[in-house]
């Protein structure tokens, strides 16, 4: 069963909290429990592919809630893409998760979802409407893994003026039952907006309204897959393995945190943030206070509220103490951002984007020497070419499967930032 956070007697099934996404009063589900997965599992992992694992892991986890062969279906035509491990430097890797259809790490939660929820409306007369809030990348995995579903209409909330040109046009352009707002504000006030959209009983009832975002479980829960991959693509060896997540929401984080419950052996995580840094201030300091949200060069981290840092704190016992020893904060200026892009640049002929260097960043002050250190590649980078470009001096050219989408008209209302004009979009 998974619990409300807010009220742990409150449980409901698995269906139930994957179509839900969230109470009625923004309460996050968490499984009542997280089972290990055996010795012998651990043993062959290197030995298995990304979409074995994945498909281990997620039994695990929804054994009992979902038929075994639709799992199966489900894990392999979401998994469908390479996760590359690539070795820059003898104790530095980077998990470039960007090879899917919307060059961003978003797809793997998204492409499971989507096939989960087809599986649990599939005998269904209803219809679902997803309600998603998107700093540039969580909009385009999920238009992209939800088009054309059957049962399912996607409504996405993005900040106006606040996504790359190439993100507004995979936000924009799909067209069927995908729709876009575009909200005068920044991203959390898109996310405030779906919040209060949430907590309007009239409207869920009349819309059958659910989320996307890393507050569902199912959109965050298949981000673990890819920390065993890491792991098992490193190969055998007795090091300690570091792992740097560039953090904006810590959805992805708190995956890896329930990748290491699974019993993964990852010895500790890097929490790497931009100056949206309240986690890794509460990480120093056992303070957990929330600031004014500030805009870089690496927008999809620019969250001044993460809404899975209630989860993490249930998965370390609310302890501050156990939460730092599992994971050290770290984050970067724009200004340390260009400068650890330019050094993997210049030192290991590497080029990342904004999010993926500052992970880079936190790996460096970070790492113990007798360790192995990964970090995440969470996007492409030519999703961010202005800036890549500005600072390596390199084109980076836009893979040919999206240069199409450059040349497609945006369609999008621009709407007010208050709830009567979402309100008005809705029906
Ligand atoms: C969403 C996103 C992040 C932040 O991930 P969270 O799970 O929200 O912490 C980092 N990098 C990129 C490129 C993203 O799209």
């Amino acid at each position: 069963m998974y619990y409300n956070i807010n009220n742990p007697s409150e449980k409901v099934s698995l269906k139930e909290a994957v179509l839900k996404s969230i109470t009625s009063e923004a309460g996050l589900y968490m499984p009542e429990s997280i089972p290990q997965l055996p010795a012998a599992f651990f043993e062959s992992l290197t030995e298995m592919s990304l979409q074995e694992i994945a498909f281990e892991v997620s039994k695990v986890m929804f054994a009992g809630d979902i038929e075994e062969s639709a799992l199966k279906q489900i894990v392999d035509h979401a998994m469908n893409f390479p996760i590359p491990l690539k070795q820059l430097g003898e104790n530095l890797h980077v998990l470039e998760l960007f090879h899917g259809p919307t060059l961003a790490f978003k797809d793997v939660g998204a492409r499971f979802m989507a096939g989960l929820f087809e599986y649990f409306l599939m005998n269904d007369q209803s219809e679902v409407t997803i309600l998603v809030a998107t700093s540039g990348d969580t909009g385009s995995a999920v238009a992209d893994a939800f088009y054309n579903k059957k049962g399912v209409k996607v409504c996405i909330l993005y900040p106006s003026g606040k996504v790359s040109a190439l993100q507004e046009k995979q936000l924009t352009t799909m067209g069927g039952n995908i729709s876009a707002l575009e909200v005068k504000g920044n991203f959390d006030d898109c996310q405030k907006l779906v919040k209060q959209a949430f907590a309007d009983t009239a409207l869920n009832q009349r819309m059958n309204l659910t989320s996307a975002n890393s507050i569902n479980f199912a959109r965050l829960f298949p981000q673990s897959f890819y920390y065993f991959w890491a792991v098992a693509q490193l190969g055998k060896n007795d090091k300690p393995v570091y792992v740097s997540v560039p953090s904006g929401n810590f959805g992805n984080l708190t995956a890896g945190l329930i990748a290491k419950k699974i019993g993964l052996g990852i010895e500790r995580f890097i929490a790497s943030t931009n100056s949206n840094h309240s986690v890794p201030d509460y990480l120093k300091n056992g303070l957990y206070e929330s600031h004014p949200i500030q805009f870089t060069i690496s927008n999809a981290m620019d969250v001044a509220k993460p809404s899975n840092f209630p989860r993490m704190m249930a998965l370390c016992g609310k302890d501050h103490e156990a939460m730092s020893k599992d994971i050290k904060g770290h984050w970067c200026t724009d200004d340390e951002t260009r400068a650890a892009m330019k050094s993997l640049q210049n030192d290991y002929a590497y080029i990342a984007d904004p999010h993926g260097a500052i992970a880079y960043d936190g790996l460096k002050h970070h790492l113990p020497e007798s360790a192995v250190g990964v970090f995440l590649e969470s996007a492409h980078p030519a999703k961010f070419p202005d800036e890549v470009n500005k600072v390596t001096g390199i084109d980076i050219r836009i893979p040919d499967s999206l240069l199409d989408l450059m040349h497609k008209e945006k369609k999008a209302v621009l709407i007010e930032n208050d709830y009567d004009s979402l309100l008005k979009q809705l029906h």
